[in-house]
């Protein structure tokens, strides 16, 4: 089946914490796709906009939501970073194409444990959000790692849906020596073990930087004893 092509209007870019921007775009009735899958973008260079290559992006919005939204930490000389910076705008018309993808949500009774840094929160929030409209009642835990609280950003729509949803439960992760909160700082490893019960029924989704995802896929199968059907991973290389 041929993969189709969307031409999409940006209907929001804003700078949500230092270089992560948030992106709205509209959505086509004919667009379907499953939490957790990505879009190619199509990206142009800026010095030469006939050049042009894709980006993987995963959507954050839900199937239900209006929009499609996405969030994109920018990489210093990157050409999708550069290009969002410099070109993109509000009314700007971008090509992408997908859906694609398979980091999706096990249909299973086990409790999840889902690992995030940065722009990796993105399909997490798509999965969250949805399973729990659809009535999801497994135990979930988000680890959400940033450095300081300054890098933060929609941490108050998952503190929002903690208070909803008992079975919901959010964990913030400040790594940097200076993170300027209170309580325990460290990164997500030192925090998610205390979260396993049983290895058998735990799933864990890592996403995120490629080093932190390999760092902890490995402590999940190698130190927590996870079975390796039961850890998904998705590294943004
Ligand atoms: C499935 C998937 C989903 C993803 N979803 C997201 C998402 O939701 N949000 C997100 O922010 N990212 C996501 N990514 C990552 C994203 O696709 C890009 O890889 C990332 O944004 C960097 O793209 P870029 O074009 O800015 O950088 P690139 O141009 O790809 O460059 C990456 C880095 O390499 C350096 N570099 C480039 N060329 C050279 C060179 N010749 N020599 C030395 N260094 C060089 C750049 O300076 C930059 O730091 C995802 C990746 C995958 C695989």
């Amino acid at each position: 089946m041929v993969t189709p092509f969307y031409s999409l209007t940006c209907t929001k870019k804003e700078l949500i914490a230092p270089n992560v921007y948030e992106l709205r775009f509209e959505k086509p009735a004919t667009l379907l796709f499953k939490p957790g899958q990505f879009l190619l973008f199509n990206v142009p260079l800026v010095a030469n906009p006939a050049d042009i290559q894709p980006r993987a992006c995963s959507i954050a919005s839900t199937p239900d939501e209006q929009d499609l939204l996405f969030v994109v930490k920018l990489k210093q000389g990157g050409r999708m970073s550069e290009w969002i910076e410099k070109s993109l705008a509000v009314g700007s018309i971008i090509t992408m194409k997908g859906p694609f993808g398979l980091f999706l949500l096990r249909p299973n009774d086990h409790d999840i444990l889902f690992a995030a840094t940065g722009a990796g929160i993105a399909p997490f929030r798509s999965q969250i959000l949805h399973s729990l409209n659809a009535g999801e009642t497994r135990t979930m835990h988000l680890f959400f790692g940033v450095r300081n609280i300054e890098d933060l950003f929609w941490h108050k729509e998952f503190e929002s849906l903690q208070e909803r949803h008992n079975n919901f439960h959010l964990h913030l992760c400040f790594s940097g020596e200076h993170a300027n909160v209170s309580g325990e700082t460290g990164r997500i490893q030192k925090f998610l073990p205390n979260f396993i019960k049983n290895t058998e029924t735990t799933d864990l989704y890592v996403c995120g930087a490629p080093e932190m995802v390999a760092d902890i896929k490995k402590m999940g199968l190698e130190t927590l004893g996870l079975p390796k059907q039961n850890v998904h991973a998705e590294g943004y290389i």
